[in-house]
């Protein structure tokens, strides 16, 4: 007998929610789905104040769910896409096609940053001290590049679709390190500063990597299915592995925890955490705690490597 959806009865089809052991059907996946982003949102008043958000797309199942979502909870909403290029050969290229499809079928403007036009790409990270930590390095010039492009673009917040697995990974091992000022930016929402900050928001912080994949599926939005070629046997995969893991044996472990540092934790770490104070890059003028930022820092390192071994990238 095939499994029945836990909501309407009918057929369930392939929809298996594990920390809920349940079975649920399409239609009601979609529901359920953006009944639960549209809460988060409101719980953590992620659109207070918000003229223009930005929302950061990779072409994966996540950002793509995210901005299938926003647009569809609200469509009257000032939204502009940023894609940032990353020069990794075939992928970014594939990633890139994905993003221009689905934002001209939703009618969403994109703005698209192509790391090469700065001399460097991902790939020529391998030739840099940061070679055994890619995706930090990565992340870094994510980071700055979305909050550069939203300065430039009048863009006051930006949204990014990291979900409850890629922010319990991250937990536990900042949490592992007691990395106290680290933990205390994993936050949904996290507010502006000026006017060359951003505030940046997760709509889908409380929704897994399963039931984003179900609903860019069941909603039939294109995303990208292969996986970064610099991200095999990274030590991100061998953490998302072993939290995989520990679902298996405790269910609700990867909500548990997270309610658990948003309710308990963030508030008194927020309270003993120092505040930073912020100045002016002297290279490119961003926000930054010390005389350089960290991505005008990481920039020199990656162009001296370029200088060294020629440009690896595309
Ligand atoms: S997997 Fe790592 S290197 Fe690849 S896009 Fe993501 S952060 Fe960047
Ligand atoms: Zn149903
Ligand atoms: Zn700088």
């Amino acid at each position: 007998m095939p499994a029945r959806c836990f909501r309407c009865g009918g057929e369930a089809g392939r929809y298996y929610l594990p920390h809920m052991r349940r079975m649920i059907c399409r239609d009601c996946l979609v529901d359920f789905y953006e009944k639960k982003v549209r809460n988060t949102v409101l719980k953590y008043g992620m659109l207070r104040n918000v003229n223009t958000l930005g929302i950061a797309v990779s072409g994966g199942k996540d950002s793509m769910a995210l901005l299938r979502v926003m647009k569809r909870l609200f469509p009257t909403l000032s939204m502009k896409a940023i894609y940032i290029h990353l020069g990794i050969p075939g992928y970014s290229d594939e990633c890139e096609d994905v993003v221009r499809r689905v934002c001209g079928e939703m009618g969403v403007e994109l703005i698209i940053h192509r790391v090469s036009d700065e001399g460097y790409t991902i790939p020529d990270f391998q030739h840099t001290p940061f070679k055994s930590r890619i995706c930090g390095a990565c992340g870094t010039v994510k980071r700055y590049h979305l909050n550069l492009i939203a300065y430039e673009h009048g863009i006051d917040t930006i949204a990014t679709g990291h979900n409850l697995d890629d922010t319990v990974e991250v937990l536990f091992e900042l949490y592992l390190r007691g990395e106290v000022d680290e933990i205390t930016r994993i936050r949904p929402v996290s507010p502006g500063v000026g006017s060359k900050m951003a505030a940046r928001i997760k709509p889908l912080i409380e929704m897994t990597e399963e039931e984003n994949l179900y609903y860019v599926e069941a909603t039939g939005t294109p995303y990208v299915e292969s996986w970064c070629p610099l991200v095999k046997g990274s030590r991100m995969m061998r953490r998302k592995e072993l939290i995989r893991m520990i679902e298996e044996r405790i269910p609700g472990f990867r909500h548990t925890f997270f309610k658990s540092h948003v309710k308990r934790f963030l508030p008194r770490l927020e309270e003993s955490s120092k505040q930073v104070q912020l100045r002016e890059c002297e290279v490119c003028g961003m926000p930054t705690t010390s005389n350089i930022c960290s991505y005008c820092r990481l920039r020199s390192r990656v162009l001296r490597a370029v200088e060294a071994y020629g440009k690896t990238g595309a």
